[in-house]
């Protein structure tokens, strides 16, 4: 049908493990919270990974300052809200340990071969560009596109950084397909433009199992795996 010339990523959790970043994270604030507020390093980061593994998303380290009664902290409002912003800061700011899943490197490293490759990741600027420099993958990259450099209103599902990467790689969208995980914002912009669009469905993936606003917002194809890519993108070139 279309002979493919691009193949664009999307980062967390499609290229490595976002929890493994969240993870990072709370191993940081844990360190943090030994030499600040007294907690005990593992009991720190044992409370955190269990807030996790209960589905708390939102108010994690308010939560987590209550469960360890920091008394300064539960006795003023105010003060509670000053330590969170700096627990933010060190999450946000840390320096992540973070690795590729290894059949991201396997399929980089055939994909060059053939084809150009890009990027086209959300999240703030300065948290992503940490990621991307901890994982290392920045080699096997033409060109390289942090919506949030666009602005916050060019975030996925925006077609702008789809329009900015396809650019930079010169390549028109019907010759490209973007490899994604969230449904509801990785294939929309994508599609808008054109392009063909993969969804990466791991089991035990964040958010490759909420449901779609629509059709316009599914992938063309759907699979378990990195490691199905080359099956899929035969399947596009045919
Ligand atoms: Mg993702």
């Amino acid at each position: 049908m279309n002979n493919l010339q691009a193949i664009i990523f999307d980062l967390d959790d499609t290229l490595y493990s976002e929890r493994d970043f969240v993870l990072s994270g709370f191993r940081a604030v844990a360190n943090w919270g030994t030499a600040n507020l007294g907690i005990s390093q593992a009991q720190g980061y044992e409370t955190l990974f269990d807030l996790y593994q209960q589905g708390i998303r939102n108010n994690t380290f308010n939560q987590w300052l209550q469960i360890h009664q920091i008394p300064a902290v539960s006795s003023s409002e105010e003060t509670q809200s000053e330590v969170v912003a700096k627990l933010l800061d060190i999450y946000r700011q840390h320096t992540p340990q973070i690795d590729p899943f290894a059949e991201s490197i396997e399929l980089l490293k055939i994909l060059t071969q053939s084809y150009k490759i890009g990027l086209v990741s959300d999240g703030y600027l300065e948290v992503q560009q940490r990621k991307w420099a901890a994982l290392g993958l920045d080699h096997f990259f033409d060109a390289v596109v942090f919506s949030d450099s666009l602005g916050r209103e060019n975030w996925k599902p925006s077609t702008a950084p789809f329009e900015l990467v396809l650019e930079r790689l010169n390549v028109a969208p019907e010759f490209s397909v973007y490899i994604g995980d969230n449904p509801r914002k990785d294939f929309f912009g994508a599609r808008q433009l054109g392009m063909s669009t993969i969804q990466i469905k791991r089991i035990d993936a964040e958010y490759s199992h909420i449901p779609a606003p629509s059709l316009d917002y599914c992938a063309d194809l759907t699979f378990d795996s990195l490691k199905d890519v080359l099956g899929a993108i035969a399947i596009l070139n045919e």
